[in-house]
């Protein structure tokens, strides 16, 4: 029983609204009580009631050398003893730029942030400022974060609750943002056809994250380089999700397309409180205090945030994404294969240590594809799992992360559940 959750959870919604610090967590999109955490470690985490789940939400992304690796919390506690916050400059967040700057293609300089919300909209802030232009195209069910210009038919929690704009978010902003179909080049054309010398920016996640998993098309990537290139708009590549996931160059190295700014998040703060974004030397000197663009952060380059990114990146390895790799394909095949033995509709997008079980008959491509899904399957299946003993994010239309953590036997144990819980969905429907 999650007795002391539960209880816990009557206390954080008289005082929390929602009783979270962020809505999927609320488990809203699966029903029942979200689970307390107590600890984690590799691939676990436990409960404030004592059970033990194999972990696939992984803090939504950002463990991929899974939950408290020994060598990173004694750097975060070494870090400590030297002071917590200084609000000036630091070894370690020139060591963290360097690593960043190094691995990622287009990125010759970065800024520091505190999330990947602040990346984004900074970035954007850039891309307004060199165009003179202040219109984005972003694409339906993309997440970037929660500020004004990107709550349009955003993805994450906003698909789970259904909201196509956000209260809030004024009608001027609203309607700077232009919204384009994912993997649909003729959407993007669409939108400079009508708006030839106003766009100052598309804005994408390389591999969508937010509406579940979903790779980018075939040509799709260059097609948008293309256009941005050909109206005098920036291209910005939304990597908080897919910045040294996907490898240690993300996407863009991935994929071989450079974005002119790239916003980064989750892997890069190690667990900690992190954003990034950089680009080129020419666009990023437009940043305060080298140029006019203001941003600035009273924690940004947060010393134990920056030992732990350093940490983070210095511990990302080809082996490790090779390994992560075959995980993933294990973990995807082994869903299938049980929705498939259960009479169960089943889509497994998958890339990489990332993947998205949809619970439909038609491939997910896009928005549209995604949101056809059946949730209530979703729901029933995640309950099922988690009494298995297995954590998967409480959403459809979330990613499942894998880590250096796991193992084929975390698998093992996971399709093994995942069997079990396709036959309750099949009772079901
Ligand atoms: C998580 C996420 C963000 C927002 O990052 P926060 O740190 O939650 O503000 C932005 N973009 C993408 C693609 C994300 O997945």
């Amino acid at each position: 029983m999650a007795n002391r959750s539960k209880r816990l959870f009557k206390r954080a919604q008289r005082l929390l609204p929602g009783g979270v610090s962020s809505p999927v967590r609320a488990f809203g999109a699966v029903g029942g009580i979200p689970l307390f955490i107590q600890r984690a470690r590799g691939a676990h985490i436990e409960d404030v009631d004592g059970h033990v789940y194999i972990d696939y939400v992984m803090s939504w992304g950002p463990m991929i050398h899974g939950h408290a690796p020994k060598e990173l919390t004694q750097s975060i506690h070494a870090t400590t003893k030297n002071g917590t916050s200084f609000g000036a400059p630091t070894t370690n967040e020139v060591e963290l730029a360097s690593l960043v700057c190094r691995l990622v293609p287009s990125i010759d300089r970065v800024r520091f942030v505190n999330s990947g919300t602040e990346a984004t909209m900074s970035a954007l802030r850039v891309a307004r400022a060199v165009t003179g232009r202040n219109q984005v195209i972003k694409f339906a069910g993309c997440y970037h974060g929660h500020a004004d210009s990107f709550l349009v038919q955003a993805g994450s929690g906003a698909t789970t609750l259904g909201v196509p704009t956000s209260p809030g978010v004024s009608s001027a902003t609203a309607a700077e943002t232009l919204i384009a179909s994912y993997n649909d080049l003729a959407s993007v054309k669409d939108k400079f056809a009508k708006h030839e010398r106003t766009i100052a920016a598309i804005i994408v996640e390389p591999i969508a994250g937010n509406m579940g998993v979903i790779p980018p098309a075939h040509g799709f990537l260059e097609g948008l380089r293309t256009l941005a290139r050909r109206y005098g708009s920036l291209l910005i590549f939304d990597e908080v999700i897919s910045g040294f996931r996907i490898g240690k160059g993300g996407a863009q190295e991935h994929y071989g397309v450079n974005p002119d700014l790239t916003c980064l998040g989750k892997i890069i703060g190690g667990g900690l409180p992190v954003g990034a974004y950089g680009g080129r030397a020419e666009l990023m000197d437009q940043v305060s205090p080298s140029g006019p663009v203001y941003q600035a952060g009273t924690l940004s380059g947060n010393p134990l945030a920056m030992a732990a990114g350093v940490w983070a990146l210095k511990n990302l390895s080809v082996n490790m994404y090779r390994r992560l790799e075959k995980l993933g394909i294990k973990l995807a095949s082994g869903l299938s294969e049980a929705a498939r033995a259960a009479g169960v509709p089943l889509q497994v997008n998958s890339i990489g240590s990332v993947l998205t079980p949809f619970f439909t008959d038609e491939p997910v491509t896009d928005y549209m594809s995604a949101t056809a899904s059946e949730t209530d399957s979703y729901a029933t299946f995640f309950q099922a799992m988690l009494a298995e003993g297995i954590y998967p994010p409480p959403s459809q239309f979330e990613g499942w992360f894998l880590s250096a953590a796991h193992t084929e036997k975390d698998i093992d144990l996971t399709v093994r559940a995942a069997r079990k819980a396709m036959q309750a969905v099949h009772a079901k429907r």
